[in-house]
């Protein structure tokens, strides 16, 4: 088992790729905080990893309230006596929103979920990481944060910025024993798309406007999760603030 004796923080555990991470890092050997906003899917996924041998936690977390993300740190410390890896995956998107539409609310929804929650959990896991002389973070970043047209302007400049975080932390903290790189997912079939009920016409249409590059369906999110586990395991030891693209592909037409 790749992550036996490790234990993992997963935000957005309860739907798509994370509840994949979470259940195949527990398959693994790993004891996992399930963290996300859905109380009932988080339950659900607690017992999904526990009725087949895991060891998992619940902990209802709201990314963008700080006493929330300290709680879901605290809970892998004291439950779990320690923190390896930290998975900030929880993310919107933004009813592909263009410059001349974006209202403040959006931005600053997108921005609070997608970027200030994976900074405040990993200002709260680095000192814990830095302890123990080994860490690993990994963040969900999309192709949305490496190229100009995935989506909205907000979800664009938050992936970027994800990206941003990824190699700040990764140079900076990589003496120190603690890795940081993102995943940059291609289209994959989760729920995310389910909350876009207002898609800006001009907005999808500027934004779909490669999907026919991408090779084949949407990805399965197990084809993401097992990208977080090479990341979380040691068969990624040398691998430290980068991103690894994860898209059929799509962008390398
Ligand atoms: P999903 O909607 O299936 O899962 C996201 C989870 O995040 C949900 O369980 C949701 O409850 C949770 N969440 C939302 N807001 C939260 C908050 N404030 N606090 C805590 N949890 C919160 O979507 P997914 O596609 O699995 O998304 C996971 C990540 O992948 C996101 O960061 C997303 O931007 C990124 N991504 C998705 C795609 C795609 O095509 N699906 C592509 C590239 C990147």
């Amino acid at each position: 088992m790749k992550l036996q004796g490790k234990t993992a923080v997963i935000t957005g555990a309860a739907s798509g790729m994370g509840k994949e991470m979470a259940l195949l890092f527990a398959q693994e050997g790993a004891q996992v905080v399930v963290a996300d906003i859905n109380e009932a899917a988080v339950t659900s996924v607690v017992e999904e990893i526990n009725s087949s041998g895991g060891q998992a936690k619940g902990v209802v977390t709201n990314v963008t309230k700080e006493e929330d993300v300290a709680r879901m740190i605290d809970t892998a410390v004291n439950d779990f006596g320690k923190l390896d890896i930290l998975v900030n995956n929880a993310g919107i998107m933004d009813q592909m929103l263009p410059a001349e539409s974006v209202t403040d609310e959006m931005w600053n929804r997108v921005m609070d979920i997608n970027v200030t929650g994976p900074m405040r959990a990993i200002r709260k896991a680095i000192p814990l990481m830095s302890k123990q002389g080994h860490g690993v973070i990994i963040n969900t970043a999309s192709v949305g944060g490496l190229f100009g047209s995935r989506a909205g302007i907000a979800y664009t400049a938050s992936k970027h910025a994800v990206v941003g975080i990824t190699k700040n932390v990764g140079f900076q903290y990589g003496k120190l024993g603690i890795r940081c790189n993102a995943i940059a997912p291609g289209a994959v079939a989760t729920n995310i798309g389910a909350g876009m009920t207002h898609a800006d016409p001009f907005g999808i249409e500027q934004a779909m406007a490669g999907m026919s590059l991408q090779r084949g369906e949407a990805a399965d999110p197990k084809q993401i999760a097992s990208v977080a586990l090479f990341l979380a395991s040691d068969d990624s030891s040398f691998i430290n603030g980068t991103v690894v693209t994860a898209d059929g592909g799509w962008s390398a037409y």
